[in-house]
């Protein structure tokens, strides 16, 4: 079996200990990698119930059967935790070199359980592990962190590091890697939890492939692919370029989901920023495709905060960074959005949930449910010096709001719940549901909430396939394509932004796989594994206690008109969004509940799973 070492290893903070576990190749063949794996792995080894910020609470970083090649954007790693902010299954992604070191220790995923007593860093250097002291850089920044760690150990090691938001169990805290971010769910939370300030490995263990020619054969087609019309949208402006799109169909979240669309949009959009302030463009490591577009970012005169880090260097921005700072805030100030980013990135948060947590503030603010002056829609003052009291969880405000919406909402009480824009406790990203609702039944069924990356429901309102402004269960099996899609890359692992140059993904991924691996499989098999993966990211949500009554949408976006235009509004009854429900559990085969039942866990061969504590 090439792509593979066939292992894992387990490492016990408490004990600090580690342990190899053999991956049999039938879990590898069935999971494959990256977010498949990782959800094996969590259910095999954190127990039912378990408080995801407890230390028996297991942290899995999985590489796949790609890292490694020379198969473009294939440089990836899966995290993969209970959710902290959900407390159902959480799954991030991110990139480079730490995909590829860590692959070489000699272990196809890691599993970290238990609690360092004080904070430290967890270095594993060709599969031995050690444990040493974090104490210098508690409190840095990560990218302070991550310069310190290469003085320290050197340019073969790489370092994952969450920031002060992850030390203070900031419920939507990420892990950083080379400025890039494994960003939902608060996976930083659990490693803050862990005192972990960083987990840093060096490896020379590389992994055969079946078929060496035939391997360098599909990196080459794949990479000369890479720079065609299906890519060019992220090397030109970049997914900024959304901002401008989505506010022409009403789709730009806007003052916390109040409108879909900002009128000061044109100043802030990636059009505008790429002519006054891009500076640069890079990628990941092993990318032919480089959507990494770096802005510059004038002096502030009166700094904020000392991590506001006003040097004036480069920032880069993504359209969801863009929407959550900018108009979900009512921010019209591309400067401010820009140094809340960088912030953000430094602090160890995620965009998307801080964003959107401080528009809700901002609501209940204005609606009288908060006594805040300056916390209004607009204030771009406030949305910065808010951050960094977010990340420190400083008594009040601060502390409130590093709960995310659902928790803030249920202090804040009132009707502050109806507007408190989250699924199963994640935060809408910038995708309005009422103007894209195939999405939105995406959202609604989401494993871990309201999401994007798992779902690209919102392709199929972009298409003639879909009336995107009335919802229909007849887009139900559309949806869950895009989501087994979409689980099927983040196992391989690739880029999704490679999706759109597939005439065939999985015939084409099955080719890749039967190279790298030697095994015979197909693009049918390979449409089962993708089944399997939702439905065993649904099993653990089971386990956990999922129900029904979680697939649904805040209350505003079932009850309120969204303007459209004219007099027009788009609305999104709740009996609609039932309906496209049923359709979708109906789709993947499950009961009318929604629960898995007995004869697709048979048939999907998910019988190793623990449905039970
Ligand atoms: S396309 Fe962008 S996100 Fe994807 S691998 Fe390349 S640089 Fe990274």
């Amino acid at each position: 079996m090439g792509g593979y070492h066939g292992r894992y290893l387990r490492i016990d903070l408490g004990t600090v200990s580690e342990s190899w576990i053999p991956l049999p190749e039938s879990v590898l063949r069935r999971f494959l990698g990256g977010v498949g794996l990782g959800v094996w792995l969590l259910n095999r080894e954190c127990s039912a119930g378990v408080d995801p910020l407890a230390p028996e609470a297991a942290l899995v970083f999985c590489f796949s059967p790609l890292v490694g090649t020379p198969l473009t954007t294939s440089a990836k790693f899966a995290v993969v935790a209970k959710s902290p902010l959900t407390f159902r299954l959480n799954d991030a992604l991110s990139s480079s070199h730490f995909a590829l070191a860590g692959k070489r220790t000699g272990a196809d995923a890691l599993v970290i359980v238990g609690a360092c007593a004080k904070p430290s860093l967890l270095v594993i250097e060709d599969g031995a592990i050690r444990i040493e002291s974090a104490g210098d850089i508690w409190g840095q920044t990560s990218d302070v962190a991550t310069a310190r760690l290469q003085e320290r150990f050197g340019a073969e090691y790489h370092s994952a590091v969450i920031g002060p938001a992850g030390e203070n169990c900031v419920r939507f805290a990420t892990i950083s890697h080379a400025n890039r971010h494994a960003g939902r769910g608060g996976l930083g939370a659990v490693m803050g939890s862990k005192r972990l300030k960083a987990i840093v490995v060096r490896g020379s263990q590389r992994v055969p492939v079946a078929d060496p020619a035939g391997v360098v054969a599909s990196a080459r087609d794949l990479s000369q692919r890479s720079f065609g019309p299906a890519t060019a949208k992220y090397r030109e402006l970049g997914t900024v370029a959304n901002l401008l799109t989505f506010n022409r169909l009403h789709a730009l979240p806007t003052r916390n989901f109040q409108q879909g669309q900002f009128d000061e949009a044109q100043q802030i959009s990636g059009e505008s920023l790429n002519e006054a302030r891009r500076v640069a463009r890079n990628s990941c490591a092993a990318c032919t495709i480089g959507c990494e577009h770096i802005y510059a970012l004038p002096p502030h005169p009166q700094p904020l905060s000392p991590e506001a880090g006003e040097r004036g260097e480069g920032v880069r921005l993504e359209y969801e960074s863009l929407f959550a700072l900018g108009p979900l805030c009512g921010i019209a100030d591309r400067d401010v959005v820009l140094r809340a980013a960088r912030l953000c990135d430094r602090l160890g948060m995620d965009t998307i949930s801080v964003g959107a947590t401080i528009a809700f503030a901002m609501e209940c603010a204005e609606r009288g449910l908060l006594h805040e002056d300056s916390l209004r829609f607009g204030n771009g003052d406030m949305l910065l010096s808010l951050l960094p009291r977010i990340a420190r969880r400083e008594a009040g405000l601060g502390d409130l709001l590093a709960e995310g919406s659902r928790r803030a909402a249920a202090k804040i009480g009132g009707d502050a719940a109806d507007f408190a824009p989250h699924v199963k406790g994640l935060e809408l990203p910038g995708y309005e549901p009422r103007a894209l609702q195939t999405m939105a039944l995406g959202f609604a069924v989401g494993s871990r909430g309201a999401d994007h990356n798992r779902s690209g429901a919102y392709e199929v309102d972009f298409s003639p396939r879909a009336d995107r402004l009335h919802g229909s269960p007849d887009a139900a099996a559309l949806a869950v394509d895009t989501e087994d899609r979409a689980a099927l890359i983040d196992s391989l692992i690739l880029c999704k932004f490679l999706r759109g140059v597939f005439a065939d993904l999985y015939a084409e991924s099955a080719e890749m796989l039967r190279r790298v691996t030697g095994w015979d499989v197909t693009d049918e098999e390979l449409r089962t594994v993708a089944r399997r993966i939702v439905t065993a990211k649904k099993l653990y949500n089971q386990r956990e206690g999922w129900n029904a009554d979680e697939d649904t949408l805040p209350k505003r976006f079932l009850s309120e008109g969204l303007p459209v235009g004219g007099s027009v509004e788009a609305t999104l009854p709740r009996e609609r969004l039932s309906a496209m429900i049923a359709a979708y559990y109906v789709a993947r085969g499950w009961d009318a509940a929604g629960r898995v039942p007995a004869a697709i866990v048979a048939e999907l061969d998910l019988h190793d799973l623990r449905t039970d504590g």
